[in-house]
């Protein structure tokens, strides 16, 4: 039972005593009224018959009686309530409708620390006042504000509860309500244990996200630096199967290069995964062409739905703006995600996109695949949550790519939902606030070619990794190119100062110094001497230092992420001859 029910329960039994008072009371008065009458009357034996005034004064005696028993009971009943409020920690006063105290127990008074004038009787501007000069309560540094805040509060229609920092460390939470009779009863309850507690809970929640963000940290590196070996075993899988082998051997390499390509894939999902957990994932913001995105994403997607009946279409309307401000790149991994679930869960029919361009960005991808029952709907975005039925297991996945798609989703202000049934395709929609981007912050115009030169082209290629340096000298083999190797940034600016190639691949970590500052020492040697723009390429490792923004900025012209494929590679260089403009890779600026 707490203080508020306790204080009802004494209040209404000391109602019931005071209204049985009241009631002997009014007998007794009647009573001694008809005595007196009585009394007054000419000649005894002419009034009442001595029996019935005999049963009066009976009745007057044991209303007499009565009223000394309810009379008892009130005072038992007052003390009660007393002993009761001082048994409670918490303090409790009463003040009358003129803001004098009427009473307060014991913790009430405690931190005036027995001074004379604090107790029944003082006023609550004359206790406010001396709890500020005292130093009772901490006033915030301007005592008399904090005095007329106090009174100015007691005298609202509705009191406002107030917490109140005591100069024993302890902090109490203020309550008061005004009773009908404009009586004020106050409650000033202790809250400095479920202050602390709370405090050591945030401390606590505080650190375990700490340590959380430096797992998430510790998993994104490791991802990372998983990378770069695979990068080798794929590339040379790739290189492999490009040489004369019997059928046999051509089986072990491909699956050696598919289960690479799998396994660098799920590390990717881990890596983007755990860059998000740990706060790390940061847009990048800048004018894009939506359509563009799509129809780039819908490209790669081609492969994967050759050899089965499924239309690929966008539905995308002539009118709708194209240009938006928004990360391409992110928005191009939504869209992979959510196409590439379309067209893996889909052996016939067709997979649309729609766009719909209102207040949002709004983008559908509807399948006609094996559908998602509707108590699945919330649970696929969880991460490594997959549907786990007879017909889902038969497709390869991590179960991260929803849970990635909507953390990216949330981190853009957009929403994703899905509605589906089971055998009845699914249609997964998300919805973005991608501002429109003004004309002037169109994306520039492409991935100039240099004009054909005769002879091998010069090519200068950056990479401290051994492996890499394999891997890019093998693929670039058979193009016809004159290559430089080298292993740091501070090599690769004395290469391009003794002879400036055609074309610049650039590793962006690299020890000594990186590709970004390599590449800057460059435009310096180009503004220098007048020379033409080189083209630069840069080869991350994925996003970690694949920043769009920091490399672009750094005076890169645009960037392939490993694993190095040898077409990507291929495009580069024919573009770089005159032969065409190169094919744009995914991440390239501008999209
Ligand atoms: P993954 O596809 O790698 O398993 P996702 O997070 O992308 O992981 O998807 C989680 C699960 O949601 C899938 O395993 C599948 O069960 C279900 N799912 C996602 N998209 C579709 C779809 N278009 N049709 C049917 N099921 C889907």
């Amino acid at each position: 039972m707490d203080a508020t029910d306790m204080l009802a329960r004494e209040r209404r039994a000391r109602l019931a005593a005071e209204r049985m008072l009241e009631l002997r009371d009014d007998e007794l008065r009647a009573t001694r009224r008809k005595l007196a009458e009585l009394g007054r009357s000419p000649a005894p034996d002419q009034g009442l018959p001595p029996a019935e005034r005999a049963a009066l004064e009976l009745r007057a005696s044991e209303a007499q009686a009565e009223l000394q028993v309810a009379n008892a009971r009130v005072l038992i009943a007052e003390q009660r309530l007393w002993q009761s409020i001082e048994t409670i920690r918490d303090g409790f006063a009463v003040f009358d409708a003129s803001e004098v105290m009427v009473a307060a127990n014991g913790p009430f008074l405690a931190p005036f620390d027995g001074l004379d004038s604090v107790g029944p009787g003082i006023t609550q501007e004359e206790l406010w006042r001396i709890a500020a000069s005292e130093g009772i309560v901490d006033c915030g540094g301007d005592p008399a504000a904090w005095v007329a805040g106090m009174i100015a509060r007691v005298r609202a229609p509705v009191i406002d509860e107030v917490q109140l920092r005591l100069w024993t460390g302890r902090t109490v939470r203020l309550l008061a309500r005004r009773g009908e009779n404009g009586d004020v009863v106050c409650l000033a309850l202790d809250v400095t244990a479920s202050i602390r507690r709370v405090a050591r809970l945030r401390e606590a929640r505080a650190r375990a996200d700490a340590a959380n963000r430096a797992k998430s940290a510790f998993l994104a590196n490791m991802s990372h630096e998983i990378r770069t070996p695979m990068n080798g075993v794929v590339g040379m899988a790739g290189l492999l199967a490009d040489t004369a082998l019997d059928e046999d051997q051509r089986l072990f390499v491909e699956t050696i290069r598919a289960s690479g390509e799998a396994l660098l894939s799920l590390i990717n999902d881990v890596l983007d995964y755990s860059k998000i957990e740990a706060e790390r994932m940061v847009l990048h913001p800048r004018p894009f062409d939506l359509r563009d995105t799509i129809e780039r994403v819908l490209t790669l997607m081609r492969p994967a739905v050759q050899g089965k009946p499924v239309v690929l279409a966008l539905e995308y309307p002539a009118d709708a703006p194209r240009l938006f401000d928004g990360d391409p790149v992110r928005v191009g991994q939504i869209l992979t995600n959510l196409i590439g679930n379309a067209v893996k869960f889909t052996a016939e029919g067709a997979v649309t996109i729609t766009v719909v361009c209102g207040d949002r960005v709004s983008i559908s991808v509807a399948d006609s695949g094996i559908g998602i029952a509707p108590d699945m709907a919330e649970h696929i975005f969880g991460e490594f949550n997959q549907v786990e039925d007879e017909r889902n297991r038969r497709f390869e996945g991590t179960g991260l790519g929803l849970a990635i798609t909507k953390r990216l989703v949330d981190l853009m202000g957009g929403e994703i939902g899905v509605t589906s049934a089971l055998g009845a395709g699914a249609t997964f929609t998300v919805r973005l606030p991608l501002p429109l981007a003004l004309d002037e912050d169109a994306p520039a115009p492409a991935a100039p070619s240099l004009p054909a030169t005769l002879g091998p082209l010069r090519v200068l290629a950056a990479e401290d990794n051994r492996t890499n340096r394999l891997v890019l000298s093998k693929m670039l083999a058979g193009a016809a190119v004159e290559l430089t190797m080298v292993e740091n940034g501070r090599l690769a600016v004395d290469a391009f100062a003794a002879a400036p190639p055609d074309l610049v691949f650039m590793d962006i970590s690299m020890p000594e110094m990186d590709g970004k500052e390599a590449t800057r020492r460059i435009r310096g040697i180009e503004a220098e001497r007048g020379l033409p723009r080189t083209r630069i390429v840069a080869l991350t490792a994925h996003a970690m230092d694949g920043d769009a923004d920091t490399i672009l900025a750094a005076g890169l012209d645009a960037y392939l992420t490993k694993p190095l494929r040898k077409d990507a590679l291929a495009a580069e260089i024919d573009a770089a001859r005159g032969g065409g403009i190169s094919l744009p890779s995914l991440a390239s600026p501008g999209g």
